[in-house]
């Protein structure tokens, strides 16, 4: 197939779909296989429905000289999305890390959009599909793009790093964050300093958070801009954070005010700040960026319910973020402090000593009660007065519903599968 000619093709279509339930009018709708379906057989309704074009990779679907046989479908979407990333030539730049890559893209996002027409990955779309279909949302009106790169396992951000050809690289962090596929917290620093690896071959640059020493040490063999807090030798030096529990900055006269929680999104706030500073944003307009971001998804949110402050934190959780969560809550002045925490998932052989660690850890304070949720979580079950243990949600839903909570602070946090905003109906 001739990439040059698909180009064509898609640059005369309005947009890119997969999904033939959303396909919009005058679209290229791409069918992919997933799991349980074969989007070729969708092909049909995607024209019926408006689309200009549509990819398929089976032959038996072929309709009329609106459909484009291809090898494979998925392979197609990215080549496309190379082609036109090359063809674009905007400055383009690739967020990775364990936590905080969502956070951090939407921050630089609000960030850079003070100054240049922006764009970036929409949600969490951040995999082998969804990289190749932000890099194809971006056009020749965009310039500056940001890419969220999310992986589970080894050359896989080698791989998007070729795709998206990112000009700047930010690695958030090396956590404790899907163990099982990367195999073990090495696995993970080698799977996420792919990035480097590609940023080091093209002679290209990386934003450095001078707080982590694996960025420092990484740091060495590519060109950098860095950030740290009250340190001389950083390009942006931040004199003080705080969070209490939003997370407040200065920096240099900058006091930057946010509605974020939790000091682990300092460095997210500062990494924008970062790239502000380096893309040349006014400091009030970073300021006004930065102030004006409101978490939502179940991300560290803050909600009020009766008499009861909740931090919702439900949208996902592995040791490092959960250490970081439950450090920065009970560190808060608040008193009744209560603590709802669901398992953690994908973590492989490390779970069950995972999971102990953080009951461990939990059994020494006495400040705050722990309802454990889930199965993993259960089995460190213990007779203590204030840590409890369910195995299931319906078991503690059950338990909730006869119990009146009130003028307390409440930290819910736990893997996505767990669901665990659903705690909120019982509250
Ligand atoms: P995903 O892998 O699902 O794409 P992500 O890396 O995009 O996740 P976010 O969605 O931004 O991460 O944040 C998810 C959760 O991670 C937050 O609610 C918070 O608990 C935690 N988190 C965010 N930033 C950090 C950080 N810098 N360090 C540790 N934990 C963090
Ligand atoms: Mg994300």
């Amino acid at each position: 197939m001739d990439i040059s000619y698909l180009h064509s093709l898609f640059l005369e279509s309005h947009s890119v779909g997969i999904d033939s339930r959303k396909i919009q009018p005058k679209s290229l709708f791409v069918a992919i296989k997933g799991d349980n379906f074969d989007a070729n057989t969708f092909a049909k309704e995607a024209l019926d429905k408006g689309a200009s074009y549509v990819i398929i990779d089976n032959p038996n679907y072929y309709i009329d000289q609106r459909t484009i046989l291809v090898e494979n479908s998925l392979m197609a979407l990215q080549e496309l999305a190379k082609f036109h990333r090359q063809y674009l030539k905007l400055p383009i730049i690739a967020l990775t890390g364990s936590n905080g890559k969502t956070t951090t893209k939407e921050l630089i996002h609000v960030v850079l959009s003070k100054k240049y027409r922006t764009k970036a990955t929409v949600g969490n779309l951040n995999n082998h599909i969804g990289v190749p279909l932000t890099l194809l949302s971006f056009d020749q009106h965009t310039e500056i793009g940001i890419v969220e790169m999310g992986a589970n396992h080894q050359k896989e951000i080698e791989f998007l790093c070729e795709l998206a050809q990112p000009d700047y690289g930010y690695i958030t962090n090396f956590g404790k964050a899907h163990l099982e596929g990367f195999g073990g917290v090495e696995g993970v620093i080698k799977g996420k300093s792919e990035m480097y690896n590609y940023i080091a071959a093209h002679s290209k640059l990386a934003f450095i958070n001078l707080e982590d020493k694996i960025q420092v040490e990484k740091s060495k063999a590519f060109q950098s801009y860095s950030f740290g807090i009250n340190r001389e030798n950083a390009d942006v030096v931040i004199s003080t954070i705080k969070a209490n529990p939003f997370v407040a900055i200065q920096y240099a006269d900058l006091l930057i005010q946010t509605h974020l929680i939790g000091l682990y999104n300092a460095n997210n706030i500062n990494a924008a700040l970062t790239m502000g500073k380096y893309f040349g944003v006014e400091d009030q307009d970073i300021k006004a960026a930065l102030e004006s971001y409101i978490p939502e998804n179940n991300r560290s949110q803050m909600i009020t319910k009766g008499t009861n402050q909740i931090i919702l934190d439900a949208y996902n959780a592995n040791p490092s973020s959960m250490a970081v969560a439950i450090e920065n809550f009970l560190q808060l002045d608040n008193s009744n402090k209560i603590l709802i925490l669901g398992d953690m998932f994908e973590l492989g052989e490390d779970s069950f000593v995972e999971h102990k660690t953080l009951v461990n850890l939990l059994v020494k304070q006495k400040d705050a009660t722990v309802y454990f949720v889930g199965k993993e979580f259960y089995k460190h079950q213990m007779s203590s007065e204030n840590l409890h243990f369910f195995e299931t949600f319906d078991a503690f839903s059950n338990f909730l519903k006869n119990l009146s909570i009130d003028t307390s602070s409440i930290l819910i946090k736990g893997s996505r599968g767990m669901a665990l905003e659903r705690t909120l109906e019982f509250l």
